[in-house]
């Protein structure tokens, strides 16, 4: 039998060590909210590949959609011989997407790309170079996306210069006592000493940051900043890559604060595990760039479009907004119950089913504590679950099972979680 251990050696020489892995084990195969590894353990799966899987592992519908379609065509590339289904998904997401504007989509590959192609779309819309983007978020990992990103370990260690006129303000945290009042005067600021408001493209901004830790932005600052934006020609631009798709309870996490974007990025959960990203936007914007200036050779590739197309059909036919809201109240509400019995947990927060727990290392908060998690993450692997950690300071755990898992695998997951979390625990205080 191929054992973890042996795959894991042979990764280790194989593979660049730039490319971390949180556990040292290897999948065999996945359905729904479960994975088993090579050597036939089974795992809850809470991480969902990071924000992919809000319709699971391998549902048979967006199975069966991508098989169809791999008996007709894998690969034509969309500008040379277009096919239906691009088109039919950039139907389906104008229509979805916020905002009663005629609006169009462009599809590409990754995450990273769809945000550098909608800082290419704003720029040549607005005919200006700058961009302002906030501290702990992440945007990818492309040169210009790591510019955007806002934390520096170790996503932009070494991997300098980034692109020039990028500029960072803080997010508004309250738990981290960063006001919405005091992260718009830093944007005013950087209006003072950096860039004339004239001269800047677009604000882009995580409606709720993920890889930073599952802050939620204020419907109050998202408001004031769709303002600001309108004041000086700014394009508001919200990545979705990882709140968007059904995750918050709304297919796009904005929504909730009922602000209209000019442009929408979005991947992950788009496509179930196939590759695709998309810019989603106000039409006459993406209409700006010339024709030729967008596109690439497997974007919108149609296994992906097929996926995504049967991913919509799923989040309609089984109610997965909904399904969202109400599992992410259970969520919230079990790890509430564990913050009562583990003082290290400072913080339980959530929108839908983005749900996280913060932990400190004292009762003021003030000390964040990224060895717990550390720790939980790998027992909890142990126990068969399999967790991720976030946060600018490394002290979140974050839950992303999928939507579609059944109550008994959620309650399964969380009990193997607080039971982890118990033993790694000196002084339990139930
Ligand atoms: N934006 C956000 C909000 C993300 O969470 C991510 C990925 N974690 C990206 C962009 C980059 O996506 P990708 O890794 O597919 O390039």
């Amino acid at each position: 039998m191929t054992t973890n251990a042996d795959l894991l050696s042979r990764r280790n020489q194989a593979v660049a060590r730039g490319v971390a892995s949180m556990h040292p084990l290897f999948a065999a195969r996945a359905a729904n909210a479960e994975v088993w590894d090579v050597e036939g353990k089974r795992y809850i799966d809470f991480a969902g590949g990071i924000a992919v899987l809000n319709t699971g592992h391998c549902h048979p519908k967006v199975m069966a959609a991508v098989a169809a379609q791999m008996q007709r065509f894998t690969h034509t590339c969309f500008q040379v011989m277009p096919y239906e289904s691009y088109v039919a998904l950039a139907e389906r997401l104008n229509a979805l997407a916020p905002g009663e504007q005629s609006k169009k989509t462009l599809f590409l590959t990754t995450g990273a790309e769809a945000v550098e192609n909608a800082i290419k779309i704003a720029r040549v819309s607005t005919k200006r170079p700058g961009v302002i983007a906030f501290g702990g978020g992440f945007h990818g990992r492309t040169i210009m996306t790591l510019g955007l990103t806002g934390k520096v370990p170790a996503y932009k260690t070494g991997f300098g210069p980034f692109p020039a006129d990028i500029y960072h303000a803080p997010f508004p945290n309250a738990l981290h006592r960063v006001s919405v009042e005091h992260s718009l005067e830093v944007v005013e600021y950087l209006f003072k000493v950096d860039v004339e408001p004239e001269r800047v493209a677009a604000i882009v901004v995580e409606p709720v940051q993920g890889e930073g830790g599952f802050y939620i932005a204020p419907p109050e600052f998202l408001q004031r900043l769709r303002k600001l934006c309108d004041a000086h020609g700014i394009l508001l631009i919200s990545d979705e890559i990882q709140a968007g798709v059904a995750r918050t309870g709304k297919m796009f996490a904005i929504e909730h604060s009922g602000v209209v974007p000019d442009l929408i990025t979005m991947a992950k959960s788009l496509a179930g595990g196939f590759p695709l990203s998309a810019v989603v936007g106000r039409a006459d914007i993406m209409d700006s760039a010339a024709p030729g200036g967008l596109g690439g050779t497997y974007a919108g590739n149609p296994l992906a479009c097929a996926a995504a197309l049967a991913v919509l059909d799923v989040i309609e036919e089984e109610g997965l907004l909904e399904r969202s809201l109400h599992l992410g109240e259970h969520l919230q509400g079990r790890l509430r119950e564990m913050a009562g019995r583990f003082t290290c947990i400072g913080d339980v927060r959530g929108l839908g089913a983005m749900v996280a727990m913060e932990f400190f290392k004292d009762a003021e908060r003030r000390l964040p504590d990224s060895e717990l998690p550390k720790a939980l993450v790998s027992k909890a692997a142990e126990q068969g679950l399999i967790l991720l950690s976030c946060g600018m300071y490394g002290n979140v755990i974050r839950i992303l099972v999928p939507l579609t898992a059944t109550d008994s695998q959620v309650d399964e997951g969380l009990s193997i979680l607080e039971k982890s979390l118990a033993s790694l625990m000196e002084k339990v205080t139930a």
